[in-house]
């Protein structure tokens, strides 16, 4: 049956694993004649995804080539159309004080699906014109992140590089009296500016302005003197009057050797969206008050705004984002670095095994909603979840071991399969025991805690034993049978295991924190990079092979 195969080894691909009602479905859709016979089709289907479910990816990649698909229309959630669509030019506009996190993803994200839909063009705009929050390795540590995340930037833009611009352009604000030197001290202005009354500075004529402008390169201090717009004095909101467009910084800038006037944020943003060609301005809500502001710069030099599009606020809970506040952790040792377990940042969620493309999921679903929302925790591990099943392999692992001895067990080798879904992968060896008196087995702590006196439990891939006795740090047991059906019929709990005299010590570093345990032995053969399942515990990615121990990073259930 041609018809099914064909859909069975696309929806394996598609999902990591066939289901028989998905082909079904599609078989259906695919031939209507087969409607009355789904009776006699249902074995064949049911027989077809249990082949392609074995079937490793390359071969389902191959053999999906010989079909043809109709493909269904791409559900696009969250992205509405752009307002005038045409030679669409975006930026992504990070500042660089550290490396990118899951707030930046999502302008980052979205900024490349516009680009990307429209195929546009998004440039990366690095903000460092403030000396006092620049980390000089975030501007690679940036565009790694960007890379990682599968982002692809146009053009690469450096404001430290452009000060010059700034420089020409407020000067010719200043030509024009829309600009003023001001020398107030600032508590006497922002009291003038609070009874909408005009500071002396900006009764001073253009000629005077330049000679003041020019002496803000050289003669005064920081703080002693700032370029302001002349907005309107009456404007309700006070922070509005007259802000400043350019201030002097002594702190050094780690690529602005010996400059010391800067653009602040509304100046240098209005300049080169201007200069850059910008048609869509996607950014956090955060900047909407800053529209106006911008739009005197516009309306001054007769330029046209861009459109914007501005989104709500992305809550994400649990995970610390503050990029100021991360760097003060790291420095007090608080934090290992900027990919702790405990931090949002991409780096430490890609030590976890997560994946790129389940972020840009969740960050579609998000989308550029005005309203305030949290990202979906559960969302992004389920997204992730499908994209790395049917890689990873299953493991035993222990966490907090506890100690059981179990007596009267017949010699034996232990194997379980390497994933149950697909059997072609094959076993791992969970080791083997000789008939002796006792045997030590380890149980993870939580289990342990659970098992009664009395109680008949099932050590998966192993045996059934009964508890004999129990204390505080370990218990006995002995062995009953060794089949599972026994187990199923008297409801046994099933428990995994690592054997006493022949595990690997592992650790996993998780956002709660360290847990540490023993693995089944043939956790050796893994590799660095490798996402794997420790069975009823969840997904890690093994991150680092020492002496004596494994180090996993823990991804999610
Ligand atoms: N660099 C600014 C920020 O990260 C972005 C400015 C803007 O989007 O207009 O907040």
């Amino acid at each position: 049956m041609e018809v099914i195969r064909k859909h069975a080894l696309k929806n394996a691909l598609d999902f990591g694993k066939a289901d028989k009602k998905a082909v079904l479905g599609r078989v259906l859709a695919e031939s209507p004649e087969l409607r009355g016979k789904v009776g006699k089709i249902l074995p064949i289907i049911e027989e077809i995804v249990a082949e392609v479910n074995a079937m490793p990816k390359e071969q389902l990649e191959k053999d999906v080539k010989q079909f043809e698909y109709v493909e269904k229309k791409e559900k696009r959630i969250g992205l509405p159309e752009l307002e005038n669509p045409e030679n669409v030019v975006l930026r992504f506009a990070p500042n660089p004080s550290g490396p990118l996190h899951l707030g930046h993803a999502r302008a980052a994200i979205l900024n490349d699906e516009y680009a990307k839909k429209y195929k546009g063009k998004l440039i990366l705009r690095i903000e460092d014109t403030d000396p006092s929050r620049v980390d000089p390795e975030a501007y690679k540590m940036i565009e790694e992140d960007l890379e990682w995340l599968g982002v692809v930037s146009h053009e690469i833009i450096i404001q430290s590089e452009r000060l010059e611009i700034y420089y020409e352009h407020a000067e010719k604000l200043i030509e024009l009296g829309y600009a003023y030197v001001c020398t107030c001290e600032s508590g006497a202005f922002y009291k003038l500016r609070i009874d909408k009354e005009a500071c002396p500075c900006r009764r001073n004529d253009i000629p005077k302005n330049l000679e003041k402008y020019k002496k803000m390169f050289s003669d005064y201090k920081e703080g002693e003197a700032v370029v302001r717009l002349k907005t309107d004095l009456e404007i309700n909101d006070p922070s509005m009057r007259d802000f400043p467009l350019m201030r002097i910084s002594e702190h050094p800038h780690p690529r602005a050797a010996g400059k010391r006037v800067y653009p602040l944020m509304n100046f240098s943003v209005t300049i080169d969206d201007h200069f850059n060609g910008l048609t869509h301005v996607l950014r956090g809500k955060d900047h909407i008050p800053n529209i106006r502001k911008q739009r005197f710069i516009y309306d001054y030099f007769g330029w046209t705004p861009p459109e914007y599009i501005h989104y709500g606020r992305l809550k994400v809970e649990e995970l610390a984002l503050s990029t100021s506040a991360t760097k003060e952790g790291i420095e007090t040792g608080e934090y290992t670095g900027w990919d702790d377990a405990r931090l949002g940042t991409l780096r430490a969620i890609a030590k976890r095994g997560i994946q790129p493309k389940a972020i840009r999921r969740a960050m579609m679903d998000v989308g550029t909603k005005r309203s305030d929302i949290n990202l979906s925790w559960k969302n992004l591990y389920a997204y992730n979840r499908e994209l790395i099943e049917r890689d990873a392999n299953r493991y035993f692992f222990v966490d907090g071991p506890k100690e059981i001895s179990v007596t009267g067990a017949p010699g034996m080798e232990f194997h379980a399969l390497l994933h149950p879904d697909f059997k072609d992968k094959g076993n791992r060896s969970l080791g083997k025991i000789k008939e002796k008196e006792t045997v030590k087995f380890y149980l993870s702590s939580s289990d342990f805690e659970n098992i009664k006196k009395g109680e008949f439990l099932r050590l998966m891939e192993a045996f059934n034993v009964e508890i004999v006795d129990k204390k505080e740090t370990c218990a006995e047991a002995k062995f009953i049978s060794r089949e599972l059906e026994e187990a199923r019929a008297k409801k046994a709990r099933l428990v995994h295991w690592t054997l006493g005299d022949n595990n690997v010590k592992i650790k996993v570093v998780s956002p709660e924190g360290i847990i540490n345990g023993y693995g089944e032995p043939d956790l050796k053969n893994i590799k660095v990079d490798e996402i794997i399942q420790f069975e009823r515990f969840g997904f890690v990615r093994l991150d680092e092979i020492t002496d004596d121990e494994l180090v996993f990073y823990f991804s999610h259930k």
